[in-house]
C-alpha cells in the first residue's frame, strides 16, 4: 500500500514502512501540512527555497538509523541538516527525507583528558561555552552560530588554526550512521579509512552522531577588528601578504574588505565606511601581547582598533550580529591561494574598493602554521601546502539583488582564479560541478571513490559536495 506524504508533489511511499518510521522516531516527523513546515525548511541562506517531502527531527543515534532505513528503502533522496549553514543549501533537499540533527545539542567535556564530546546537532558557539567553562577550546571558524557538523567534515579553519590546525587535525574519533543503517565508530585506531575520509569529505560517507575532539588550552585571547581606511588597503594587504607567512603560531589575523553595515555593533560613526579589516586572535601571553601589536599598531592610519583581552568564545561570536540572523541572500565562491602576486593584490583592490553591498566581503583566512605540519595525504583535506583560503562573498538582505551580488562573486572569482592554486574551500563552495569537486581534492580524490564505494556503493549520501562511488 502506498501513502501519499506530500500533497504539493503527490509524493507516495510504502505505507508500512512509514507506519514503523512513525513509531520508531522520537523526534518529530514534519510534513509539508505541517503548520511548522516552513520554519522547518528555513537555513542560513534564504536564496535557497526547497521543499522536501519529510523532515525528521532526530533526537539520537536510533531516530537517525530509522530515517536512513526509510529514505533507502522508500528511494527518496535524503539530505543531512546540521547547523544549516551550508552556503549551497545542502542541508534540504526537495521531494525527500530531511534528517535535522538539531535536536541533538549533547555535549560533554572532560577537563582531565582535554576531550569534548559533541553531538551532530550542535553549534560552536555551543561547544564554545562548554569549554571555555574549562579554560579550553576546539579549533573551528570565525562565526558561533555554525554547525559543528558541516564545519568539520569539510576541515574547518577560523582563529586557533596557525597554532592548532584545522578543526579535523583536532578530531579523535566519530560516531557514524553507514548508509545501510549500521552504526560504527572511525578514528585513527578503527575503520581507519572513514576516518580518513571523513577528516574534509564532508557528509558523503555516512550521519556522524557524535565527533569525540581534542580541546587545546584557550581561554582568555588577545584579539579583535583594526580596521584602516579602503585607501590605506594596498599597504595593509601588501604588509599582511609577508607579515602572516612568518609570524609566529600563536599570532592568527584574517584580512577583509568590508563597508560596516548600518546598524552593526560597530561604533556608529563608521556605518557605511568602506575599507579593510584584520580580524586578530593571538593566543600566546598576555602579558607579550602589546609588544606583539607594537609593529601592526605602527601601520597606516587605523579608524578602528578593537584589538584587546577578551574571552575566546566574545571573539568567536563577534561577528554574529553581521551576518545572523539567517535571511540574508547569499552566494559565495572560493580558491585556496600559496602566493599572493602583486597583481593578484591589484585585482583585490579594484574589486575589494567597490563593494556592492554593505554586507558583500572577501576574507583571506590563512591556513598555514600548524595545518602544515600535517601531510597532504594523512586526511582528506588535499590544500595543507597554501597559506590562505579566499572567499568572496555576495551578500545582501533584499532578495531583488540576489542576482546582482551572484554576478559580483562571479566576476571577482573568475578574476582571481588564474592567480589561486585551482581549488577551493569545499565548504565555501555552492553547487558548482564534479570538476570543482575533483580540484579540490586533488591527489586524494581516488581515494575518497575508493572509500565512498566501500561504505555507501549506491549513493544514498548525494547531497552534498558529491563524491561518487566508483561503480
Ligand atoms: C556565516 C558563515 C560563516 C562561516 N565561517 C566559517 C569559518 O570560519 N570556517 C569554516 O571552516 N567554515 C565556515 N563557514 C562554512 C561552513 O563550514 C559550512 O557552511 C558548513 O557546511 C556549515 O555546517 P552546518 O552543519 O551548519 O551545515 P548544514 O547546512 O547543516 O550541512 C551542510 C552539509 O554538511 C554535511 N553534514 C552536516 N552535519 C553532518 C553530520 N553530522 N554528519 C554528516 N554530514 C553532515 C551534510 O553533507 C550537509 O549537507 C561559514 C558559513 C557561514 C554561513
Amino acid at each position: 500500500m502506498l501513502k501519499a506524504i506530500d500533497p504539493m508533489t503527490s509524493k507516495e511511499v510504502d505505507e508500512e514502512s512509514f507506519q514503523t518510521f512513525q513509531t520508531a522516531l522520537r523526534g518529530d516527523l514534519i510534513t509539508p501540512a505541517d503548520p511548522r513546515y516552513d520554519e522547518a525548511r528555513t537555513i542560513y541562506n534564504a536564496m535557497i527555497d526547497k521543499r522536501p517531502s519529510l523532515i525528521a527531527r532526530c533526537e539520537n543515534e536510533a531516530d537517525v538509523i530509522a530515517a536512513i532505513n526509510f529514505a533507502r528503502h522508500n528511494d527518496l533522496p535524503l539530505a543531512i541538516r546540521g547547523g544549516g549553514h551550508n552556503g549551497a543549501g545542502l542541508a534540504l533537499v526537495d521531494d525527500g527525507v530531511v534528517i535535522d540533527l538539531s535536536p541533538m545539542k549533547g555535549i560533554r567535556v572532560d577537563p582531565e583528558a582535554r576531550t569534548v564530546r559533541v553531538e551532530g546537532g550542535c553549534t560552536w558557539g555551543e561547544v564554545d561555552l562548554a569549554t571555555h567553562e574549562h579554560d579550553l577550546a576546539v579549533p573551528s571558524g570565525i562565526i558561533s552560530t555554525t554547525g559543528v557538523g558541516g564545519l568539520t567534515l569539510g576541515g574547518g579553519h577560523g582563529y586557533l588554526t596557525r597554532k592548532y590546525g584545522l578543526t579535523i587535525d583536532n578530531l579523535l574519533a566519530v560516531d557514524i550512521v553507514l548508509a545501510d543503517g549500521r552504526l560504527l565508530t572511525a578514528s585513527a585506531d578503527e575503520n581507519e579509512d572513514l576516518f580518513w575520509a571523513v577528516r574534509g569529505g564532508g557528509g558523503n560517507f555516512g550521519i556522524v552522531t557524535s565527533f569525540l575532539f581534542q580541546a587545546q588550552p584557550v581561554s582568555t585571547v588577545y584579539g579583535g577588528p583594526i580596521i584602516w581606511p579602503i585607501d590605506q588597503a594596498d599597504e595593509i594587504m601588501r604588509w599582511y601578504r609577508d607579515f602572516i607567512t612568518d609570524a609566529p603560531e600563536d599570532l592568527y589575523g584574517w584580512f577583509g574588505f568590508h563597508r560596516v553595515p548600518t546598524g552593526s555593533p560597530l561604533p556608529e560613526h563608521l556605518h557605511g565606511h568602506h575599507g579593510c579589516v584584520i580580524v586578530w586572535c593571538y593566543t600566546g601571553s598576555l602579558e607579550k601581547a602589546e609588544e606583539v601589536f607594537a609593529p601592526i599598531r605602527r601601520l597606516g592610519t587605523p579608524v578602528l582598533d578593537m584589538a584587546g583581552p577578551l574571552p575566546f568564545p566574545a571573539l568567536q561570536s563577534m561577528f554574529d550580529q553581521i551576518y545572523y540572523p539567517p535571511g540574508l541572500q547569499w552566494y559565495w565562491k572560493a580558491d585556496f591561494v600559496k602566493e599572493l602576486g602583486d597583481e593578484a593584490i591589484e585585482l583585490h583592490k579594484k574589486f575589494g574598493s567597490d563593494l556592492p553591498t554593505e554586507l558583500c566581503t572577501m576574507h583571506l583566512y590563512p591556513i598555514n602554521g600548524a595545518v602544515h605540519n600535517v601531510g597532504r595525504a594523512d586526511t582528506a583535506f588535499s590544500y595543507r601546502d597554501m597559506t590562505w583560503s579566499c572567499v568572496i562573498v555576495g551578500v545582501d538582505r533584499d532578495p531583488a539583488n540576489a542576482g546582482m551580488i551572484s554576478r559580483w562573486a562571479k566576476e571577482y572569482w573568475s578574476a582571481l582564479h588564474p592567480h589561486t592554486a585551482g581549488g577551493g574551500y569545499v565548504n565555501f563552495m555552492m553547487e558548482e560541478g564534479q570538476d570543482r569537486i575533483r580540484a579540490t581534492y586533488r591527489d586524494n580524490y581516488q581515494r575518497l571513490v575508493a572509500v565512498k564505494q566501500k561504505y555507501d556503493p549506491d549513493n544514498l549520501f548525494h547531497v552534498n559536495q558529491n563524491i561518487r562511488p566508483s561503480v
